[in-house]
């Protein structure tokens, strides 16, 4: 490595090299990626804690590199958001769950899907008419599609962003706040925000253990349903693991639960056995 005398590339390291080796030729090759149909979705599914029924899907975009294989979200989400590609990129996560949903309603089953929003979107001018474009197209009814953003995207909403959200509301499709408990959640901001449904993040389910309703942990989760239902939202548990975890919540009062106890993300068949 060479030491200039501003001692620039002093701090050469050729680890982090590679990373940014990787991002780039990751980011670049994104657009073609989506052309060619790399992207696929993964669903999972979203649990009843009264009953066990299905009662939703969380769509998971996952990328098939030519040369690295599968790729998991956290790998290329935020290089899109970064380059602006999460705009089309989201765009076709939508219409493909929707279409998707629209499969499993001909199937006599009628799962809301749940399609993640970046805060980029979000702020994007043409947001509500693609959203209303892709729902006549695909003739979805608005209350199957539910939208999750996390709180900082969803905090950082004022003027028109949070105007979109209200469109898209008065559209009949519903918000969730996602990771709900983990970012800068400004409680009285909430209480004005047009929502329907809180998830709760799976780092505070994790620490739910067997019969230990006093945890901090558990006595968190309590605070956070108490303040959804306070506030008439749903409540989603996530990364749901153990029937232990399971328990409690449901012992707790939250509405439903997603995570690896009932399924794994995997391809619409999968979710075909809970159809019936
Ligand atoms: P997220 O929205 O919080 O999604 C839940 C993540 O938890 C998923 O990771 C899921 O596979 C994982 N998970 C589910 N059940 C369990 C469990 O029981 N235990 C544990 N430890 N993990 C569980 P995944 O699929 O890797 O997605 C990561 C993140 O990428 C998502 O987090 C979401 O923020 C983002 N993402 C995924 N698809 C999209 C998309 O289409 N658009 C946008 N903007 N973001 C997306
Ligand atoms: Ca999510
Ligand atoms: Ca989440």
């Amino acid at each position: 490595a060479k030491v200039d005398g501003k001692n620039r590339w002093a701090a050469y390291d050729p680890e982090r090299n590679a990373r940014e080796i990787a991002r780039i030729t990751l980011s670049t090759a994104m657009p073609a990626a989506l052309e060619r149909e790399e992207f696929y979705v993964d669903y999972q599914p979203i649990v009843s804690l009264a009953d066990g029924k299905l009662l939703g899907v969380e769509a998971l975009v996952r990328w098939t590199h030519p040369e690295f294989g599968r790729l998991g979200p956290d790998r290329f989400i935020g290089l899109a958001e970064e380059t602006g590609l999460i705009v089309p990129l989201g765009r076709w996560v939508l219409e493909t769950s929707c279409r998707q949903a629209m499969k499993w309603r001909a199937m006599g089953a009628s799962p809301t899907v749940n399609v993640n929003l970046a805060a980029r979107q979000v702020a994007e001018p043409g947001l509500v008419d693609e959203i209303a474009g892709i729902i006549e197209d695909v003739g979805i009814p608005p209350t199957s599609l539910q939208l999750e953003l996390t709180e900082s995207a969803i905090m950082g909403t004022t003027g028109e962003p949070l105007e979109a959200l209200r469109r898209l509301v008065d559209l009949g499709v519903r918000i969730a706040i996602d990771d709900f408990g983990t970012g800068y959640s400004n409680l009285a901001y909430l209480r004005h925000l047009p929502v329907h449904s809180l998830k709760i993040a799976g780092s505070f389910v994790e620490g739910l253990r067997a019969g230990q309703l006093e945890s901090v942990d558990a006595q968190i989760v309590t605070a956070l349903v108490s303040l959804a239902h306070t506030l008439r939202l749903d409540v989603i548990a996530e990364g749901v693991e153990t029937s232990e975890q399971a328990d409690l919540l449901r012992r707790i009062g939250a509405d439903s639960a997603q995570g690896w106890l009932y399924a794994k993300p995997g391809p619409p068949e999968d979710v075909e056995r809970w159809l019936t």
